[in-house]
């Protein structure tokens, strides 16, 4: 492979559209491989705008303002990092020959929650929750009557848990119903589950190029509300369970194609795995990577982008704890203490300009001897960290 020089005829620009605190971190690798860096989001001085080359805030769901970066900035791969983008503008993108990662359709497929699960579980036959699409309050109480309580209602566009919520009874669907009606940007559908009662649940970071498709070690996450706070690595499988989901994984990432990393989620219940979703990008459970394997996830998905082997070793277990606003603020301050940058310990801060509650704004990282160490520890520290 030739590296060439950023700003010159030789370089190669990459186009990340969403700049968050995960694409902040692929920006970084990037740049180390001498890649030219620009920076989309919704709004100026995102995590990644603050490192990259160039930086826009445009309408992200505006496909005419997409592909006017995309035609006069002429990236050499188009790195989509949040969902809710344009599509219209990727599939545009790549008729007129622009790379997208991992490409088009995977993004599509995997933005929309029917997408990705009617492929998963009808095409590809894998075992996932019970579940129905449906559009109304009626539908509703007759699918989640059909499938059993409890269950999880999901508008199907969304991320970070917004609009989700689980009924334990039919008297609960008509708030999970307005819950989820009220969170979801367009008037599309609702995905009920059947509630996976999951003795514990995993990322497998899966890596793939035209050539290899590599897996990282388990990452095991605690979510509240939909939304993810702890994480830790590695997350010690049953060999027939490994198997099983790294079999999984393969077939799902076959699947979707294309070069790049991608975070599939699955469900394990008496050595059983179920298949939740995927992210065809970093995960944000995979940020654990940064203190546990030589080369990240954001370091892999830039590798696997780039079409270079895939080679990587984990460090040690470790854990990751996310920090939260607890307050709104638009000048945001995090109090964090001295301790937190020990030997085994460090802090990424993400530098967003506003925060509001729950905001996720830093993310604590941990290195121990097991993840389950680590994670106490990424615990304990986190709790430790105010705002204002
Ligand atoms: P998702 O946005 O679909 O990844 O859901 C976020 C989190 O909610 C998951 O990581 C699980 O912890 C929980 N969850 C979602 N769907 C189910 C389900 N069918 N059964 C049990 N837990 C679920």
């Amino acid at each position: 492979m030739k590296f060439g020089t950023p700003f010159k005829a030789s370089g190669a620009k990459i186009l990340l559209l969403g700049s968050g605190e995960l694409g902040k971190e692929v920006a970084i690798e990037a740049l180390r491989l001498g890649l030219e860096v620009i920076a989309v989001d919704r709004y100026q001085n995102a995590p990644a705008h603050l490192v990259a080359n160039r930086s826009y805030a445009i309408d992200m769901k505006d496909a005419s303002q997409i592909m006017k970066i995309i035609r006069s900035e002429k990236p050499a791969f188009i790195l989509p990092e949040i969902e809710a983008i344009n599509i219209e503008a990727l599939i545009e993108a790549e008729k007129e020959g622009f790379c997208v990662i991992p490409n088009a359709r995977a993004v599509q497929l995997t933005m929309n929650r029917k997408g990705i699960r009617k492929l998963a579980a009808e095409e590809l036959g894998l075992k996932t929750s019970r579940y129905a699409f449906v559009r109304t309050l009626e539908e509703l109480q007759e699918a989640a009557n059909r499938i059993g309580f409890p269950c999880v209602i999901k508008p199907v566009m969304s991320s970070s848990g917004h609009g989700q919520s689980v009924a334990r009874s039919a008297a609960e669907l008509p708030e999970c119903f307005e819950r989820a009606k009220n969170a979801r940007g367009d008037a599309s559908e609702l995905i009920v589950e059947g509630f996976v009662p999951f003795d514990f649940e995993i990322t497998l970071l899966t890596v793939r190029t035209e050539k290899e498709t590599r897996f990282c070690p388990p990452i095991a996450h605690i979510q509240e509300d939909g939304d993810y706070v702890y994480s830790w690595q590695p997350m010690e499988l049953k060999e027939g369970v490994r198997r099983e989901a790294e079999a999984i994984a393969k077939r799902v990432t076959d699947a979707l194609g294309g070069r790049g990393i991608f975070g599939v989620e699955l469900f394990v219940k008496d050595d059983e795995v179920y298949f939740s979703e995927v992210s065809p990008r970093p995960h944000d459970t995979g940020m654990v990577t940064l203190i546990t394997q030589n080369q990240s996830e954001f370091a892999l998905h830039i590798r696997a982008v780039l079409g270079l082997p895939l080679g990587f070793s984990l460090l040690s277990a470790g854990a990751s704890a996310a920090y939260k606003a607890q307050s709104d603020s638009s000048d945001p301050v995090l109090d964090i203490p001295d301790e937190l940058f020990g030997e085994r310990s460090f802090v990424r801060v993400f530098g967003k300009p506003s925060s509001h509650k729950g905001r996720r704004m830093a993310v604590v990282l941990t290195a121990d001897e097991t993840g389950e160490k680590a994670l106490e520890n990424a615990k304990k520290l986190v709790a430790s960290i105010k705002d204002r």
